[in-house]
């Protein structure tokens, strides 16, 4: 299902690609004895039984002048082994994201907020065996820190993220460079009139969220600085697919602290159920109110 919403005269578009009911190896310490400790996480955030659920899904904004996708998930026919859950996924979500009435050759700015493989699947596609851009006529931007990071992983490490990561590079950023299409940023930024990229590092080297603003409203998409919203209950719960999970829990406690108690609306990357709603204190710590 297509989740909408408004932010001034914007509006932003969730098309899904895949829900993980059962997702826990993405915070590990997040166990069914935790979950149960944060009654606001059922029932769309977590199973009945206290695993944690993930949405992998892109989001389109419209601005009156502007189409922009943030994050392009995991993508079609991806040898992504020996992570089976995401190796050659076969979905309709091109299919979808057409039928919600969006063309690929209007999209001006393709905002990757990290370089992970569920986040520049649909950076490209497959045609005539090979792999070509989606968005034809985007600007495709993304963090300078990452592309320096993951476009200089070691080969043949015997790790096999890091391999996953190098196949990543060669069909999702590799053919996007070739093309003359990326424009890499540094530091927070505007991208095109209401909307912008501030810095949220530590998950990866130039992870970035993105703020949408128009007429007094405000959203941000945060891409993985949160992976699920009980971080929102304890942001020190850590992820390892974070690279630094230091720097991950500070940026948490950072934006937290700033966008807490405001009518900011935040959509979770990586979400499930509604996706969106705002980040109330709650005591000493967070919820998250939808
Ligand atoms: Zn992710």
């Amino acid at each position: 299902m297509n989740l909408k919403w408004k932010i001034g005269d914007c509006t932003i578009t969730r098309i899904r690609e895949i829900e993980y009911p059962e997702f826990s190896d993405v915070i590990p310490a997040a166990t069914p004895d935790v979950v149960k400790q944060v009654p606001w996480l059922f029932p769309h955030f977590v199973t009945p039984e206290g695993a944690l659920s993930l949405s992998i899904h892109m989001l389109v904004i419209e601005t009156p002048n502007n189409k922009l996708v943030v994050d392009t998930c995991i993508g079609n026919e991806r040898d992504r082994n020996p992570f089976e859950v995401m190796h050659m996924l076969q979905t309709s979500f091109m299919d979808d994201f057409k039928a919600a009435g969006f063309k690929t050759e209007e999209i001006d700015y393709v905002l990757c907020t990290h370089l992970h493989l569920d986040h520049v699947g649909w950076n490209t596609y497959k045609k005539d065996g090979k792999w070509v851009p989606t968005f034809p006529n985007a600007s495709y931007l993304w963090g300078k820190g990452d592309q320096e990071f993951w476009g200089n992983l070691p080969k043949d490490s015997g790790e096999d993220f890091i391999d996953i990561q190098n196949r990543v590079w060669a069909d999702s950023i590799q053919p996007i460079l070739d093309a003359g299409l990326a424009k890499p940023i540094d530091g927070p930024g505007d991208v095109c009139t209401n909307v912008r990229l501030i810095p949220t590092p530590g998950h990866t080297p130039g992870h970035c969220s993105v703020l949408i603003e128009s007429k007094g409203e405000t959203a941000m998409i945060t891409g993985d600085f949160i992976h699920h919203p009980i971080q929102f209950w304890d942001a020190g719960l850590v992820s390892p697919f974070d690279v630094d999970n230091d720097a991950a829990v500070a940026t948490r406690r950072r934006v937290f602290k700033e966008y807490a108690d405001t009518p900011t609306l935040i959509i979770g990357t990586h979400f499930a159920g509604p996706t969106a709603g705002r980040l109330v204190r709650d005591g000493d710590t967070y919820k998250f109110d939808v």
